[in-house]
């Protein structure tokens, strides 16, 4: 068959089914869509006969479902399906294969799968197409089967043909009323002009005698137009299964059913019967299909590079796998991360929701809270000790202060805890592992010593004097001041240095957490980076399996597939765009002049140059 059908159509079409053929190799049907045929039809209508015929490979087959995966086509002896790929000599050996890979995916019986079973075969009878087959149109479902089988099948089937870049190969049965074929209806659902559309009739040898009338109206495309036609093909029947009749012998018996046929005979000339005539029509189909994919594929292609390219960019370069590059890798992102957290800790580091902006807002809640303490009630009796009235007494006055500055720790610490969610936040997001280095509990304990240091009620003596003149009605100076010894001015002298104390506060607390918390953290944690450099295995630290790792694999693999693609059609485009043989042709005239003139020189010779020029100017001009 293939000698038949390849001759003369080889030099002009094989280009073509290459690169598409180059294009599924390195993997691109994962990115876009590839022109590819697939067969429809009702259960048993013949698609895996039609299929078998055309690629000479026995496929399983039979009556009820027997097909229940996608099963594509193409010309390498394997299976493959899922991750797996199973290589085998003896293409027998297909129909168990198919049926152990369908059992595989979509279970022992009846069900379906949309799981693809690739079956790529090459041998000397067999066309290069790829070719889908699928499960049949099913009605009702049988024992063991979903209810919705009819609708998941029809799902299925829609997945494949409403692809622009796929051409649809419709199987009717001749006995059966070919106009209210389910597979038509879809089929010109998704494709209304027509364009990729192609019916073939099966079991022309089972008609009904008297419809061959009918049927011969149809098949010339006078009953339902189709732009594409429809095609007759008789293949084998079941008998002739059983009886292992060989599909080269049936593409003979196949040649005299139609020659002997009294009504149709002139199908034959007219192009529109057998298997031969359909598998020559398909190719023609599907490479003016794929000339005209071309333009959009290689568009793309193009503007999937480019997105990938851009997001390739977005994750970070990967480790090198050498141990050198390595080590000096893991240099380089340690010092950046300490870069980083310096930057974060000095508030340089410009980031949506900067972390001193929120620190800023939780100093702020602290000192508006200092400020609302200040309100100081009258002095009451419960601080009077046992002194007489009139007398007072400097450990009350102490007293009463200790007790304030105390009630001060419980909203410091809330400060502190919540500034430390914040900032948590921010490290997290460069290294997980900081909560166990957060300077918390020193924070915390510095915190707690200031307190301790303010039950000491100290304050330099023009300070107190400062904030006590900017508070009382009367003014003193330093020498005056044992005048206040009295306790209707305690109130006025308490506030006063509460005031101070509340200033200090105000910065001191800010300050700590400041220190400690970042600026502290962040050098122990550089520290801490630095020192897993030290006998460091460093294959094991920057062995990634973060979904940025994941990503940037998944995108290096995708633009390995992208490039190669784009290299192999930009092959295929100057071979044979118009202008890619004009320069061709231009350097075949400039190598012609330039061996005429040598030969000029030389004189002998001159005859053999000149006439491999010719020769390759023919040839290439034959080519276009
Ligand atoms: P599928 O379910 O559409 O894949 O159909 P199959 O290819 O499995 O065919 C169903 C049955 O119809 C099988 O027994 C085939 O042998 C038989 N069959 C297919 N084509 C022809 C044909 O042209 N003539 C005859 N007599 N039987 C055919
Ligand atoms: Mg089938």
């Amino acid at each position: 068959m293939k000698g038949e059908v390849h001759h003369h159509l080889e030099e002009s079409i094989r280009p073509y089914i290459d690169l598409i053929d180059t294009l599924r190799s390195v993997g691109i049907q994962k990115d876009l869509a590839l022109p590819t045929i697939v067969v429809i039809g009702d259960q048993s209508s013949g698609k895996s006969s039609v299929l078998e015929a055309l690629s000479g490979i026995a496929l399983p087959r039979g009556s009820g479902i027997v097909t229940r995966c996608p099963l594509e086509l193409s010309k390498r002896p394997r299976l493959s399906y899922e991750e797996k790929i199973i290589e085998f000599g003896d293409p027998s050996l297909v129909e168990k294969h198919v049926e152990e890979a369908q059992n595989e995916l979509a279970g022992k019986g009846v069900k379906i799968c949309d799981d693809l079973i690739t079956l790529e075969v090459r041998s000397a009878d067999v066309c290069d197409l790829t070719l889908i087959d699928l499960p049949g149109i099913a009605r009702v479902p049988v024992q063991g089967q979903p209810q919705d089988i009819g609708n998941q099948i029809k799902r299925l089937i829609m997945k494949f043909i409403e692809k622009q870049e796929t051409i649809n190969m419709v199987v009717v049965p001749c006995n059966t009323d070919i106009a209210t074929t389910e597979a038509l209806r879809m089929a010109q659902e998704v494709d209304p002009e027509g364009i990729r559309t192609l019916a073939i009739l099966t079991k022309p040898d089972l008609i009904d005698r008297g419809t061959e009338k009918n049927i011969l109206a149809v098949v010339q495309n006078k009953v339902i137009p189709l732009r594409k036609g429809y095609v007759m093909v008789k293949c084998r029947g079941q008998q002739q299964i059983d009886e292992k009749i060989p599909l080269v012998e049936a593409t003979q018996i196949e040649r005299d059913f139609f020659q002997n046929h009294d009504f149709f005979r002139p199908l034959l000339d007219e192009n529109k019967a057998t298997v031969k005539c359909l598998a020559i029509k398909l190719t023609q189909d599907l490479v003016s299909h794929i000339k005209k994919s071309l333009p959009k594929l290689d568009e793309q292609i193009k503007k999937q590079l480019w997105d990938v390219r851009n997001e390739l960019k977005e994750c970070e370069a990967g480790p090198p796998q050498d141990l050198k590059g390595a080590k000096q890798f893991l240099i380089k992102i340690l010092t950046k991360f300490n870069d980083k957290i310096k930057s974060l800790s000095f508030g340089e580091l410009i980031i949506k929701d900067n972390l001193f902006v929120q620190l800023r807002t939780e100093y702020k809640k602290w000192n508006d809270g200092l400020n609302d303490t200040k309100t100081l009630k009258e002095l009451s009796q419960n601080y009077r000790g046992r002194e007489l009235l009139g007398f007072s007494n400097y450990r009350v006055f102490e007293m009463i202060l200790q007790d304030r500055v105390a009630k001060l720790k419980e909203p410091a610490i809330k400060s502190l805890n919540s500034i430390k969610g914040t900032v948590t936040h921010l490290y997290v997001q460069l290294e997980p592992k900081i909560k166990g280095l957060l300077q918390q509990a020193k924070t915390e304990q510095r915190i707690m010593d200031q307190f301790e240091m303010e039950s000491m009620i100290y304050t330099q003596d023009p300070i107190y004097l400062k904030f006590l003149n900017e508070i009382s009605s009367d003014k003193f100076s330093e020498a005056q001041l044992p005048a206040f010894d009295i306790k209707s001015k305690y109130s006025e002298m308490l506030q006063a240095y509460y005031e101070i104390v509340v200033q200090r506060m105000a910065d001191q607390l800010p300050m700590l957490i400041s220190f400690y918390m970042l600026k502290e953290t962040a050098q122990l944690l550089c520290t801490d980076m630095l020192s897993i450099l030290e006998g460091a295995n460093v294959s094991e630290l920057l062995f990634e399996d973060s979904d940025v790792s994941k990503r940037r694999k998944y995108l290096q693999s995708r633009l390995g597939r992208l490039t190669a693609a784009q290299e192999a059609l930009m092959h295929n485009l100057v071979l044979n765009s118009v202008s890619g043989r004009i320069q061709i042709l231009l350097i075949v005239f400039m190598l012609a002049v330039i061996c005429i003139q040598n030969n000029i020189n030389g004189a002998k010779g001159l005859s053999d140059s000149a006439m491999l020029c010719v020769f390759l100017i023919t040839f290439l001009y034959n080519e276009n």
